[in-house]
């Protein structure tokens, strides 16, 4: 097991990730290009036993849609930060996020007919609806 530190652009969000290997999704679905601004979101999926904030929770803003989709951010600097999934104790973590280390892979790009997301099953169904 190797431990991950996550941070936000302003370092008032910091979070642990423990990880042997970290699987990394990509979602092109048009709820994920406007939350990253780009053209596809990229993110990991981790247990909540093996995730940890280090710092800033108090400071995370979120906003969710009618259908679940979510979106946490940092309310000081307005980075992505992680959100926990609703369908099972796990988190969802902004790649980007994550401090350099040896254990992330991306494991496939996710992106379906006309943009919607193909779920990276069979881990979670985050973003169905667009
Ligand atoms: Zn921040
Ligand atoms: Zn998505």
């Amino acid at each position: 097991m190797t431990r991950l530190r996550g941070r936000c652009l302003c370092d008032a969000v910091s979070f642990e990730v423990r990880a042997s290997a970290l699987k990394l999704y990509r979602c092109h679905c048009t709820l994920c290009r406007r939350q990253s601004g780009t053209a596809s979101n990229c993110a990991a999926i981790v247990d909540a036993a093996d995730f940890a904030w280090v710092s800033g929770a108090g400071q995370i803003r979120s906003w969710r849609k009618a259908t679940g989709y979510r979106s946490d951010v940092c309310g000081v600097c307005g980075s992505p930060v992680p959100n926990p999934l609703e369908s099972r104790a796990a988190f969802w973590v902004p790649a980007g996020l994550l401090d350099p280390g040896g254990v992330l892979s991306v494991v496939a790009p996710r992106a379906g007919a006309r943009g919607r997301a193909i779920e990276p099953a069979p881990v979670s169904r985050p973003h169905a609806a667009s």
